[in-house]
């Protein structure tokens, strides 16, 4: 069933952007088939969400189909060292689930707030650990087709897949993950402490979109903005966090035109300062 004109601003972890054209969350697998034949055959744009944490929208919203693929379409099961699970899984609860079968790979991902939809197309990755050597393959649909790619046809690399490379919008639908067993009690361990270095380090009190930038070679993003003066910079209610520079967080009232400003602002004085060019790894979607 699609919703018009449906707000998106709390679908995301910043809490900015303006609404959807229409809005569908499939349960099924036939309704996304079905959502995205929808959308081919009215000539829209589609565009996939999940859990919005990696998101800015702008203030304009998103034209055409915005389909969200998230709790009701979260389903996992384990097979000896196999995870299989539906995309809107959470990270966080299949990072748990592998450890209830002494399963070991995921750890890293238990502070990460995004689905497995959004990792699986951002690679997502933290403290030495990603998502992209763990997928065994991926479920997908594409034109309206079901589709499986292996590992080796995922070009996996920081923070990108073939997910962002491909023209025909692919939904990722379920993928399939290939743990390594290991101790129950270091596996917590192991999970414990890297939530404990991300509550010390990352300004979790307020709404981010997480590392605004990808790291760029031979360099530390949170460090170069501190080093440019920029730490505690502010536009409108968004601002260079005081605890970790490598974030932007919204303080109050916030448009996405202010997150745009102060990212735009960020990367002019670090190409002058240091001669180096800041890519947004924020996902910016929509229209101003
Ligand atoms: C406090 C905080 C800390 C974070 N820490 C980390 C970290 O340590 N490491 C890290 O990598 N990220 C981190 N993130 C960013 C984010 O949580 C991850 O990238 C997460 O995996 C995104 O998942 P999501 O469901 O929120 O995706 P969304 O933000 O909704 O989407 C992200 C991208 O994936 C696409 N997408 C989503 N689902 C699908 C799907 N089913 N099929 C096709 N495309 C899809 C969207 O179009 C979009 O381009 C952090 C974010 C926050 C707020």
């Amino acid at each position: 069933m699609f919703l018009r004109n449906y707000p998106l601003a709390n679908l995301t972890s910043l809490g900015v952007g303006g609404p959807a054209d229409f809005f569908i969350q499939p349960s099924t697998l036939a309704e996304v088939v079905q959502a995205q034949r929808f959308a081919l055959d009215g000539g829209y744009p589609l565009t996939i969400i999940g859990y919005g944490t990696n998101l800015l929208i702008k203030d304009g919203g998103i034209r055409g189909v915005v389909m969200q693929i998230a709790a009701p379409f979260a389903k996992a099961s384990v097979e000896g060292r196999i995870l299989t699970a539906t995309t809107g899984c959470l990270l966080s609860s299949l990072s748990k689930l592998a450890f209830h079968h002494g399963l070991s790979g995921l750890e890293f991902s238990v502070g990460i707030p995004g689905g497995l939809g959004g990792a699986t197309f951002m690679n997502a990755g933290a403290y030495g650990g990603e998502i992209g050597p763990l997928v065994r393959s991926v479920q997908l649909v594409q034109n309206g087709v079901v589709k499986t790619w292996n590992r080796q046809e995922l070009n996996f690399s920081y923070r990108s897949s073939r997910f962002q490379q491909e023209g025909a919008v692919p939904i990722v639908t379920q993928v399939e993950l290939e743990l390594a067993p290991m101790d129950p009690a270091a596996i917590l361990q192991k999970m414990n402490d890297l939530q404990n270095q991300r509550r010390s380090k990352q300004p979790l009190e307020y709404p981010s979109a997480g590392s605004t930038f990808k790291r760029p070679p031979d360099h530390y993003v949170g460090p170069l903005i501190e080093k440019a003066g920029l730490k505690g910079f502010r536009i409108g209610g968004a601002e260079v966090s005081t605890k970790h520079a490598g974030f932007i967080v919204k303080t109050g009232d916030a448009t996405a035109r202010d997150f745009l400003d102060l990212i735009a602002t960020i990367q002019t004085v670090i190409k002058e300062k240091f001669g180096v060019s800041l890519e947004p790894e924020i996902r910016i979607l929509g229209e101003d």
